[in-house]
């Protein structure tokens, strides 16, 4: 699967079907499984502010909600696809599952780019996707939260426009809200840091003290960015991180052997997570173009961007000295990927289970919105630690039981958990 003809919602009923026949499902839930249960399509118009009116294609795809109401993010991209969503919104059933938290899996989208839209435009985005979507999402059936390009800003516009459609104060209707609007403390680190906390059991395991390993890093947004500090926390060394240069319209590898400095980075990143190319050359940052964070010699390497990254025509770049990919993007590697890198014996912490720590912290942004009771950040983030460690545990141990590649058995225990759901609630 090159880049051109990457379909992604392909790629995850690929990863569905392998499972359902190693588990043997029937057909029913084959059948339920591999499609989302309901997806809109629709229009918002925006008035821009050169006076003229423009209209944005924005969609929801709710994948399963036999364990709870549906859950995941929306995307501002200009490359979005319905595909792309339906392929992450079943990414989020798996998710909730494998960490063991009562919702279902969503996804929405906007096929935009904030990098040309002035914020009174992004505002009117925001809103719009909301009243197209009012009768359909909600606390109790389908709970938004921020994704690519969209931050905690966006998430309070679109709580303000559901409060006013609906007449009343409903503070679960969403997730990553601002902290002091309903939002939790720790939620901004929470996926960054949930990538490392199942980084550092992977390590524990391996018997490898985080301060000899270095990581090369895909991405400076903000799952790249708590993943680096949390890290670097833990004594490792960040060799390179990447980031798209807006500008130029391609990627940027930026490299120092000494270890990447995230403080002095991030003054001179802007809010989409890119590095001012000149300011980072005055700072001693060597420059590379393209693919090159892939091929440095590194333990770990951490896709924090987007998907179809990790693909047949780069999985060969990867050096012989890694040991770990810990995905914190969603859907980095495709399976003709993973296949060479279960035969190059890499280790591989799948995107559901490491870069579950966002939609777990939003689970209890929503225990907490709904009692009105905020927790401490330690409290939190204590919290998620315990979620995220058990869970990849629960995987590891299956995976060395049954001797699966760690994405399968991720899986098997994801797919099991919603498949006997569907069952219990007599629909297969
Ligand atoms: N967008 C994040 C994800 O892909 C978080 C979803 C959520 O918090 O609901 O996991």
């Amino acid at each position: 699967m090159s880049s051109e003809n990457f379909n992604p919602f392909e790629m995850a009923q690929t990863q569905f079907d392998q499972v359902a026949e190693l588990l043997q499902l029937n057909e029913g839930t084959r059948a339920i499984l591999r499609e989302p249960l309901r997806e809109y399509h629709f229009s918002i118009p925006v008035k821009m502010d050169d006076g003229s009116v423009k209209v944005f294609k924005g969609f929801r795809v709710q994948h399963n909600d036999a364990r709870g109401p549906n859950k995941g993010g929306i995307r501002f991209h200009p490359q979005e696809t319905v595909d792309t969503v339906r392929a992450l919104a079943m990414w989020m059933t798996w998710k909730c599952s494998v960490v063991d938290i009562p919702l279902g899996g969503g996804k929405g989208g906007v096929i935009c780019d904030p990098h040309n839209l002035s914020l009174k435009e992004q505002e009117q985005i925001a809103r719009g996707w909301v009243r197209q979507m009012a009768k359909n999402v909600g606390p109790i059936n389908d709970v938004p939260a921020p994704d690519v390009m969209t931050n905690a800003q966006h998430m309070l516009w679109m709580l303000d426009e559901y409060e006013v459609i609906n007449g009343g104060k409903y503070p679960g209707f969403i997730t990553g809200k601002p902290v002091g609007m309903g939002g939790s403390l720790g939620r901004t680190e929470a996926t960054g840091y949930g990538v490392i906390y199942t980084l550092r059991e992977a390590l524990k395991e391996m018997n490898v003290d985080p301060k000899e390993t270095s990581a090369s890093v895909q991405g400076f947004g903000n799952v790249a960015q708590y993943a680096i500090r949390l890290y670097n926390k833990l004594g490792g060394k960040v060799l390179a991180v990447s980031c798209w240069d807006q500008n130029d319209q391609i990627s940027y590898t930026y490299k120092k052997e000494s270890g990447i400095d995230i403080d002095e980075l991030l003054k001179i990143t802007d809010r989409f997570g890119g590095i001012d190319k000149e300011k980072a050359a005055n700072l001693g940052y060597e420059r590379l173009e393209g693919d090159e964070w892939i091929k440095l010699d590194v333990d770990v390497l951490i896709p924090a961007a987007i998907e179809n990254q990790i693909r047949e025509d780069t999985v060969g770049l990867i050096s012989d000295k890694v040991k770990i990919i810990a995905e914190g993007a969603n859907g980095p590697t495709t399976p003709e990927a993973d296949k060479i890198l279960k035969e190059r014996g890499i280790f591989v912490i799948p995107d559901f289970l490491a870069n579950a720590g966002g939609v777990t912290c939003s689970y209890f942004e929503q225990v907490q919105s709904n009692m009105n009771y905020f927790w401490t950040r330690d409290e939190v983030l204590d919290k998620l630690d315990e979620k995220m460690t058990a869970a990849y545990h629960a995987v590891s141990r299956l995976a060395q039981k049954k001797d699966l590649f760690m994405r399968d058995a991720a899986y098997v225990i994801a797919i099991q958990r919603v498949a006997q759901a569907c069952k219990d609630r007599g629909w297969v």
